[in-house]
């Protein structure tokens, strides 16, 4: 690890540390929430749900997208963790809903980066549709029937969630 390539954000660690105030914080989700939202840094997943440290669990994808490693996650975080609501958040102008699978794996071809064809992006071209069964795939994991599940559209221009299902 190269210490300079992260000089900036271990600087801005050490004013962090210094003024903490979260030492003690319950490991569980307070609020008795799950969030998967996409990657994308234009999203605040606590800001843009009224949350502070320590209201929820947060899980992030390209694409928000449920896939095995998050109902892993989910099984954990409702059994041991607090969650009994989960909010499902993918976005508008998402770059996982703006072009085929095949696209996707062309820009990173032209962007100098290796062949990835052998990797699923898991793109979409009807993201409500694919909300919809992702949300269908929650609701019906049988290890996860405990659980409330909600699907939602951020819209990245205005901060409003769209429910959807
Ligand atoms: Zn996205």
């Amino acid at each position: 690890m190269s210490a300079e390539a992260f000089g900036d954000v271990l600087e801005a660690n050490e004013a962090y540390a210094a003024s903490f105030d979260l030492a003690g914080l319950a490991p569980y989700a307070g609020r008795g929430l799950a969030v998967l939202t996409c990657m994308d840094s234009r999203i605040e997943p606590l800001a843009m749900l009224g949350l502070r440290p320590g209201d929820a669990k947060i899980l992030r994808n390209a694409g928000a997208r449920v896939t095995d490693d998050v109902l892993r996650t989910l099984v954990l975080a409702h059994y041991l963790l607090g969650v009994e609501r989960a909010l499902i958040v993918p976005h508008t102008r998402c770059r996982m809903a703006a072009g085929s699978e095949e696209a996707v794996h062309d820009a990173v071809s032209e962007a100098g980066g290796p062949d990835t064809r052998s990797l699923a992006f898991l793109t979409t071209d009807d993201a409500h549709a694919t909300l919809r069964s992702d949300v269908q795939r929650v609701r019906s994991y049988p290890y996860l029937q405990g659980l409330t599940v909600g699907g939602f559209v951020y819209d990245v221009d205005t901060g409003r969630l769209e429910p959807v299902c």
